[in-house]
């Protein structure tokens, strides 16, 4: 018989070994073992547990020096796919992942509505869908994760979202009770900072990332786990006033970070219609005054929110995600040039580069880790560039 302790230590073993395997791509029982701590009877009845699952793969290497023939283990990466959105103002960014988060479809829908029941309409009608394709594999479509601009509380539901105006949604049991599969809703920020300690700071336990689009969302990572403060709403670091009586702000407050480092707010203070980042970038490369002049100011004010940030939770790894910053090579140098108090003290700043894909790569991580009950997942960045 199992007692419950016997069960809790089988499920953290099994998490132990599901994550080293995933780690280190292919490894064999006995190599498994030495990394994992664990003695080899229980590695093998795991490994067995696991391939009887379908969640595993095993094959025998064909060359070895030695004579013996090494089996070894990896993931069986099409067992099941993760369905990962990203709910913007303007579209919804759908990403399908195998279990190792490579992605194999990618798919933007633009929005013509704020309304919820048609957006919650469009969302039901991609989903099914995706389930039905997914049918072939071993676990089908094994979750849905959901990154929304605004507010989500401890308890996945949507406290605000203020570019779509929606307040008290519970967007979670809406789509559950017509797609049957399980979703997950988070903040978009928090998936973004996911998917920097997932695909390539994986060994960092104090992380930091800040998304700056429309507005300013920061994500924390702290001991592998989402930092997610009392109600789930940490993090709003776009509503840190830096302007004593600057510009309103739709929060109530003015002066606010976001109207002033934002990508919208460089956007809206250059003030040239329908310029988009090419345009942006090849300004810059001509030197163009008024655009170099704004890249200042963005600099200026996004090196003073910074300050704040740094000095409250003294950072190892600080992740900028922004499109502009990435379009500036001195970015980080310039940003760094402001940070000399004798105070500020952080590890690493740096600007993204899994950029706009970030929000649904953390989603697809994030029905991952949850289907496989591992703490630790480590993958390697297998994006496709859409933009
Ligand atoms: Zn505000």
């Amino acid at each position: 018989m199992i007692t419950g302790d016997a069960a809790f230590i089988k499920k953290l073993n099994r998490g132990l070994i599901l994550s080293q395997i995933i780690e280190h791509n292919k490894i064999s029982r006995a190599d498994l073992s030495k990394v994992t701590g664990l003695n080899k009877a229980t590695v093998s009845v795991q490994v067995a547990d696991l391939l009887e699952e379908n969640l595993l793969i095993e094959e025998q290497l064909e060359h070895n020096n030695l004579g013996r023939r090494p089996i070894l283990l990896s993931l069986n990466r099409k067992a099941g796919y993760a369905l990962g959105i990203d709910l913007d103002k303007n579209q919804i960014m759908f990403t399908l992942s195998d279990l190792l988060g490579f992605p194999t479809h990618i798919e933007i829908v633009q929005l013509q509505t704020k309304d919820y029941n048609e957006i919650l309409e469009i969302l039901i009608e991609y989903i099914i869908d995706i389930k039905k394709k997914c049918q072939g594999s071993a676990f089908g479509l094994i979750g849905v994760t959901i990154g929304i601009h605004g507010l989500v509380s401890k308890d996945e539901k949507i406290l605000f979202f203020p570019q779509l105006q929606w307040r008290n949604k519970n967007i979670k049991e809406d789509l559950q009770n017509m797609v049957d599969v399980t979703v997950f809703i988070e903040n978009n920020a928090n998936l973004t900072a996911f998917a920097e300690s997932v695909f390539k700071h994986n060994k960092s336990n104090n992380l930091i990332s800040i998304s700056m689009n429309s507005g300013i969302g920061l994500g924390m990572i702290m001991n592998g786990e989402i930092h997610r403060g009392f109600h789930g709403y940490a993090g709003e670091v776009g509503h840190m006033i830096v302007v004593p009586d600057g510009k309103l702000c739709a929060c109530g407050n003015q002066g606010c970070w976001e109207l002033y480092a934002s990508e919208s707010s460089f956007f809206n203070k250059l003030g040239r219609s329908n310029a988009d980042y090419y345009d942006i970038h090849s300004w810059l490369k001509l030197g163009d005054p008024d655009v170099t002049n704004q890249m200042d100011e963005l600099i200026k004010y996004i090196a003073i929110g910074l300050n704040n940030i740094i000095n409250m939770y003294n950072p190892e790894i600080i992740v900028l995600n922004s499109e502009l910053l990435r379009l500036n090579r001195d970015a980080v140098k310039q940003i760094e040039s402001r940070l000399n108090s004798n105070i500020s003290h952080y590890g690493r700043l740096l600007v993204s580069e899994l950029g706009k894909q970030a929000c649904v790569m953390g989603a697809c991580a994030f029905s991952i880790i949850k289907f496989l009950q591992i703490s630790e997942l480590n993958l390697q960045v297998t994006m496709k560039r859409t933009l």
